[in-house]
């Protein structure tokens, strides 16, 4: 970026909590920013002081950029306080994990059933080999065996690596190398759309392809006859069945090091080849139970639905770590959210009294396009806080979110983080924060932000406090917090470069952010999709914002494709809702309708109405393959996308309509 971003869209729509909800929330004093802020290091303590740790740490922090440690000589075991603490007295019996498989087969896991299940997979782990510090690599569906099996490694101090079900052979096997695996926990298959993702046969194919440091595959058998049985390689493979249920349900918790490695995940690789991602114990687990406590409102009747795959970081902050530390019961959904029809999440919702949902905008946009019918058939009053993550919300999407998911009445927070950040960074408070849609409003206390220009100037926020200097720029992060990732693996030179060279000794996490006068913050996208129009810095977000702002758009995506005077112009594809049909009339008038919200200046050029648009299989929006077609070259990196014919089709078609 040139300058800092232009900001374009104002949105003066406003939602304080509800008197009911603040007099019951855990969070409902303002000071609690104020005391964070002077006192980061003792409030980070204090919900460490809510761990149990074997041995107490001696120094809270120690920070050098760009590598932290937190809670030094602390000894503890993220099992222990997710698992054994609760699995007894009063919890035992509470359930853990509420499992809906996408045929509609359902399972209740209490506290004192997970820690012996739980047990079970780590001593099946050792029988394996697998000993503190080796690297096990999980390609399992969304099914109580996966939380549970990280639950197991972090038990004997074995770091995870979680591969998410949709990835290829190719993806699995790079993962596997990169991590040196030793042992690959995978399953027969998978249920998804009513058909099976054949989990086994690509880890066979990974294996063929070149895991060098795999020694053995455990297969856990969940879809069993369909679509046949799997081939089992002697001495090499092992059915879940033939070892898991034989172990004794006694395995002690390894005593963790604070600073020992609890697990590496790769990005979603939305720009690119995906890293991998390291997170210690200690400073990470009081990151995700702080973050679940205050941001989801966790009380001990709740039951938390988290739509996110393990294989995300979403799933291991908010559906493992997270929720399950504070004893709090998790929902997981093994399928797709169609199947067997579009109300599939809200008829889980139903029936099994979720009160807390936790999804993406990806998501959001896909209910919106499929009609208010679906969620209005359903029963949802059970909900009473909703959440999103992964990409920026545009208000029209919270709006929907806010009215049809939440009755008008439920607090919504935005959540943005990343996998390297390991717990939430900016969201509202839900008993404390007066939202605006689309915004992610304050850093959670405890939190610094800074938005930088490209000269480095900036300013500092943290907590809600207004501010009369608006700006718009990088957003970056100059204090440490616990969850920080510890790098990239094995990678310091990479984790260096990526993140700690463009500022000195500061994170820059490739976000483009604006603050606006009363101390709330935007996220605007990648600063690499930023478009520069005749000089000006347009985020994609606010033209696709404006786009969704009309009815008949459910999504959009935007990008700046080259243009002789302008520098950029603004190619925009647009799916219509499911009650709209395309016309040349209706591409006139969206361009107009943005040109009308924000400004000429963002009027896009080129307006393309198409069917899908090419998402990563964690469901953002990869705007770089859009210029690629937009500017008529040869596909980049494809290797993340959800669905490669997606953007092929589009290439395709968006070449024979220009004109
Ligand atoms: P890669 O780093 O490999 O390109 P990725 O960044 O998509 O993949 P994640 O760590 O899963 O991988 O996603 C983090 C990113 O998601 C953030 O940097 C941001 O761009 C986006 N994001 C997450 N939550 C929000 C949010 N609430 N608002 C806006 N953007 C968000
Ligand atoms: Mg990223």
């Amino acid at each position: 970026m040139s300058d800092t971003i232009d900001t374009l869209l104002s949105e003066h729509r406003t939602f304080p909590p509800s008197a009911e909800f603040r007099a019951q929330a855990n969070a409902n004093d303002v000071g609690i920013y104020e005391r964070a802020f002077h006192n980061p290091t003792g409030f980070w303590e204090e919900w460490a002081e809510k761990l149990d740790w074997f041995e107490k740490w001696h120094t809270t922090v120690e920070f050098t950029a760009p590598n932290a440690k937190w809670f030094l000589g602390g000894k503890l075991n993220a099992c222990y306080n997710c698992v054994d603490r609760h699995a007894i007295g009063d919890r035992a019996n509470k359930a853990a994990i509420i499992f809906e498989g996408e045929p509609g087969d359902s399972r209740t896991i209490t506290f004192a059933e997970m820690k012996d299940e739980v047990s079970r997979i780590a001593n099946a782990l050792k029988s394996l080999g697998v000993k503190k510090g080796d690297r096990v690599a999980i390609y399992l569906p969304m099914v109580p065996e996966l939380p549970m099996t990280m639950l197991a490694c972090a038990r004997i101090g074995a770091p995870h690596t979680v591969v998410f079900g949709g990835f290829s052979a190719d993806s699995l096997q790079e993962r596997c190398n990169d991590a040196t695996v030793k042992v690959i926990v995978t399953a027969d298959g998978g249920w998804r759309r009513g058909g099976v993702v054949q989990l086994k046969k690509i880890t066979d194919e990974a294996m063929d392809l070149g895991c060098h440091t795999v020694e053995k595959v455990l297969v856990l058998e969940r879809t069993g006859e369909k679509p046949g049985p799997v081939t089992m390689v002697a001495n090499r493979d092992i059915a879940w069945n033939d070892l898991v249920p034989q172990q004794s349900a006694d395995c002690p918790c390894e005593p963790m090091d604070a600073e020992d490695l609890l697990y590496i995940l790769y990005t979603s690789g939305s720009t690119g080849k995906p890293k991998g991602i390291t997170h210690t114990t200690g400073g990470y687990m009081v990151g995700v139970s702080a973050t679940s406590k205050l941001v989801f409102d966790h009380k001990e009747d709740d039951i938390h639905f988290c739509t996110a795959d393990c294989g995300w970081v979403t799933g291991h902050s908010y559906i493992t770590y997270g929720p399950l530390c504070n004893g709090t019961t998790v929902l997981v959904y093994e399928g797709a959210p169609d199947t067997p029809d579009k109300d599939r999440f809200w008829r889980i919702i139903e029936k099994h009294r979720a009160t807390i949902l936790y999804t993406a905008p990806t998501a959001i946009r896909t209910f919106m396009k499929w009609g208010d019918e679906y969620p209005i058939r359903c029963d949802l009053s059970s909900l009473r806080l909703l959440g999103s993550v992964g990409e920026p919300i545009n208000p029209e999407a919270w709006m929907w979110y806010h009215t049809i998911i939440g009755a008008e009445k439920l607090p919504v927070v935005d959540t943005w983080w990343q996998t390297e950040t390991g717990a939430i960074m900016i969201t509202a408070l839900p008993g404390i924060t007066t939202t605006k849609p689309g915004s992610a409003t304050h850093p959670f206390p405890g939190i610094r932000v800074k938005v930088l220009d490209e000269e480095g100037n900036g300013v500092d926020v943290a907590g809600p406090h207004a501010v009369n200097t608006p700006k718009g720029g990088f957003l970056v992060l100059d204090y440490p917090w616990p969850s920080m990732t510890r790098g990239i693996y094995n990678d310091p030179e990479r984790y260096q470069k990526t993140y700690w060279s463009k500022f000195p000794n500061t994170y820059f996490a490739g976000d483009g952010i604006k603050l606006d006068e009363e101390g709330y913050l935007w996220l605007l996208g990648r600063v690499d999709d930023i478009m520069l129009v005749a000089g000006h810095n347009i985020s994609t977000m606010e033209v696709e914002s404006a786009l969704v702002d009309h009815p008949a758009v459910a999504e959009a995506a935007v990008i700046g494709k080259t243009h002789d005077v302008k520098g950029q112009a603004i190619a925009a594809f647009v799916i219509l809702r499911s009650n709209y049909s395309g016309s040349e009339e209706l591409i006139k008038e969206l361009k107009a309708h943005v040109a009308h919200k924000i400004g000429a200046i963002a009027r896009p050029d080129d307006l393309f109405l198409c069917a899908e648009l090419p998402k990563t299989r964690s469901g953002k929006i990869m705007r770089r393959l859009l210029r690629d077609v937009a500017e008529g070259r040869a596909l980049g990196d494809t290797t993340t996308l959800a669905d490669p014919s997606v953007v092929a089709s589009l290439k395709d078609k968006y070449e024979n309509s220009e004109g």
